[in-house]
């Protein structure tokens, strides 16, 4: 650190530009500082630096670090802690541009594996982006040192050094739980957990934080699907819903909290924190929600158990457009879900093509079935579930032709769950005036093949794939929107996207499947870590975070420019 100060003082008054010669590793007392990048001027990106320090098994014992899931959520921790002391520290601008800044990415109400915080078995790495200081251009060598020197280490110290311990225990005996109800979930047959007591409606569209007040009805189960989960470090076992597999409905009049259940269930495939309310709601990991996409592109998707003998003859085994309907878009994103070994559909009625859903029986009278394309969803789902072990959860406030395929029915009333099954079968039974579509088996998706003149943008010069958001990532000049893919619920995990991107075009050769290639990239993230994803050399990728295969692949689906064979 005595040699960054002297260099300091060398580079005070000159131009930004020379910070450059800070690239390097410097030991202090207790840590050792890398500055990784530094930015070329005081608006550019922030500099990238890491404080890394010994483990010290005191203080961060063996036990904290395994199983895998442990080690995710002490990570976590930290990175949190970490946003927390930056968030409390009165940080005044230090000059122009981002002059001062510290910055961790920060952890939002998920528990993702991330890169913001690397804890080994002898070493704890923290990843912080900076704003060093100037005045104008001008470098400013003092505000340099106090950041550099005194406010980093600071904030390290208090957020690592002096962490509570309890808060942090409680953290990770939370995961330990959230294992095993997952676990639970797998032995019994269920399809999703959602405890008593769980909060689910947020604070508003925007926010993922949980709605607070005395309005707030917390989720209770119809005694009908109650369950009592053992949990470790509890002594009473957990009690709370579970939903078997196989086709449920959720209805219920409108405003009475029926997306809202189906939104805390499609988030139940990453665990959150304590105290956001759905800490207890966990679902099948490989839940995918489904809607309707009006425009999206599809590339070769076989949807010809929903859709068939378009006019003019057009086919639909391998079926690709620019510009899909509402009807093609759900049917393709269905489809894609299954190729990659989606067990749990999520659909809700609201974002659902009406078409795609049902044809009900005076429709059925008057168009006859062979001037119809579609074989509507509800013809679908019971062979889903009966041939391919596919279960459905679905939203639905308008059409009661489901209730013949139903296994439950659950009610929504003023935010409470009522069993209502055997009302809505015997009324089933009473009103069967519908004639049942589908008459084939349903045919499993045949995998396809991405072709590497997919990616040939890429690969011209020195194209970017860089994400824009959450919702937008950029791949050379196209832009693909993920605006509809629900379960992507961070800007770190598109971040991450965009690096796999460039993992996939490389080894897309033709020959692959979309379902190897993406195999091929976690088993590499599994024994590498998230880190190996990134191309940034030379610079620490902290800013990256764990997504699904199912949420890669929906970037991927969604590329304008993909072709595939199959
Ligand atoms: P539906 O899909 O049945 O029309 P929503 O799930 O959209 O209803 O919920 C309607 C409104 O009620 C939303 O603003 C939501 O935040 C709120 N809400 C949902 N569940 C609860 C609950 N358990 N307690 C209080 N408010 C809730
Ligand atoms: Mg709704």
């Amino acid at each position: 650190m005595e040699r960054l100060r002297a260099l300091l003082k060398r580079l005070d008054g000159r131009g930004y530009k020379a910070y450059k010669e800070l690239a390097g590793s410097y030991r202090g007392p207790w840590f050792q500082l890398l500055i990784d990048h530094v930015q070329p001027d005081p608006f550019a990106a922030p500099s990238r630096v890491r404080l890394l320090m010994q483990r010290d098994p005191a203080q961060f014992p063996a036990e904290w670090l395994s199983p895998p899931w442990r080690r995710t959520a002490l990570e976590d921790y930290l990175a949190r802690a970490l946003a927390a002391v930056i968030g409390q520290t009165d940080r005044r601008k230090t000059g122009t541009g981002n002059s001062g800044l510290i910055a961790v990415d920060a952890p939002g109400q998920e528990i993702l594996p991330r890169t913001a915080v690397k804890v080994t078995e002898a070493t704890i790495e923290l990843r912080l982006s900076i704003g060093l200081p100037a005045a104008g251009r001008t470098i400013l060598a003092d505000a340099a040192d106090r950041l550099l020197a005194e406010s980093l280490p600071g904030i390290v110290r208090q957020a690592v050094g002096e962490l509570d311990r309890q808060r942090l225990l409680r953290h990770l005996q939370l995961a330990d739980q959230q294992q095993a109800i997952r676990q639970f979930l797998r032995e019994h047959g269920y399809v999703c957990f959602v405890a008593n007591g769980s909060i689910l409606p947020r604070q508003s569209g925007v926010s993922n934080r949980p709605l607070a007040g005395e309005r707030v009805v917390p989720f209770q189960s119809p005694p009908s699907l109650e369950v009592a989960v053992p949990l470790p470090h509890r002594e009473e076992p957990l009690r709370g819903m579970a939903i078997p597999k196989g086709i449920t409905l959720i209805v219920g009049g409108g405003y009475h909290g029926k997306s809202t259940l189906l939104q805390a269930i499609e988030r139940g495939v990453y665990n959150h924190i304590a105290g956001d309310g759905r800490e207890y709601v966990l679902t099948d990991a490989s839940a995918v929600r489904i809607r309707a996409e009006e425009g999206r592109s599809i590339a070769g998707v076989d949807i010809s158990p929903f859709i068939q003998n378009l006019p003019f003859g057009r086919t639909t085994e391998r079926f690709s457009t620019e510009d899909a309907s509402g009807s093609t878009s759900q049917a393709a994103n269905i489809m894609e879900a299954l190729e990659l070994g989606c067990k749990l559909l999520l659909i809700d009625e609201d974002t659902s093509a009406n078409n795609f859903m049902v044809r009900d029986a005076k429709m059925q009278k008057l168009v006859r079935k062979e001037k119809e394309p579609i074989t509507p969803f509800v013809d679908r789902a019971r062979q889903l579930y009966e041939e391919h072990d596919v279960s459905t959860i679905l939203v639905l406030g308008g059409s009661g032709d489901y209730f013949a395929i139903a296994d439950h029915v659950i009610m929504m009333d003023e935010y409470r769950a009522i069993d209502v099954t055997a009302r809505a079968q015997a009324i089933a039974r009473e009103h069967g005036e519908r004639q049942r579509e589908a008459d084939s088996r349903f045919a499993y998706p045949a995998p396809r093949m991405p072709l590497p003149a997919s990616f040939r943008s890429l690969h011209k010069g020195r194209a970017r794939v860089e994400a824009k958001g959450r919702e937008t990532i950029l791949v050379g000049e196209e832009r693909i929107d993920l605006s509809s893919v629900a379960q992507l619920v961070d800007e770190s995990q598109s971040r991450a996207i965009a690096e796999m991107l460039w993992r996939i075009a490389s080894a897309a050769d033709g020959r692959k499947t979309l379902s190897q290639l993406l195999e091929q990239l976690f088993a590499d993230i599994e024994s590498k870590g998230l880190d190996s994803v990134s191309r940034y050399f030379g610079s620490h990728p902290g800013d990256l975070a764990l997504p699904r295969p199912y949420e890669v692949a929906a970037a991927l689906n969604r590329l304008r420019s993909l072709r595939v064979s199959s």
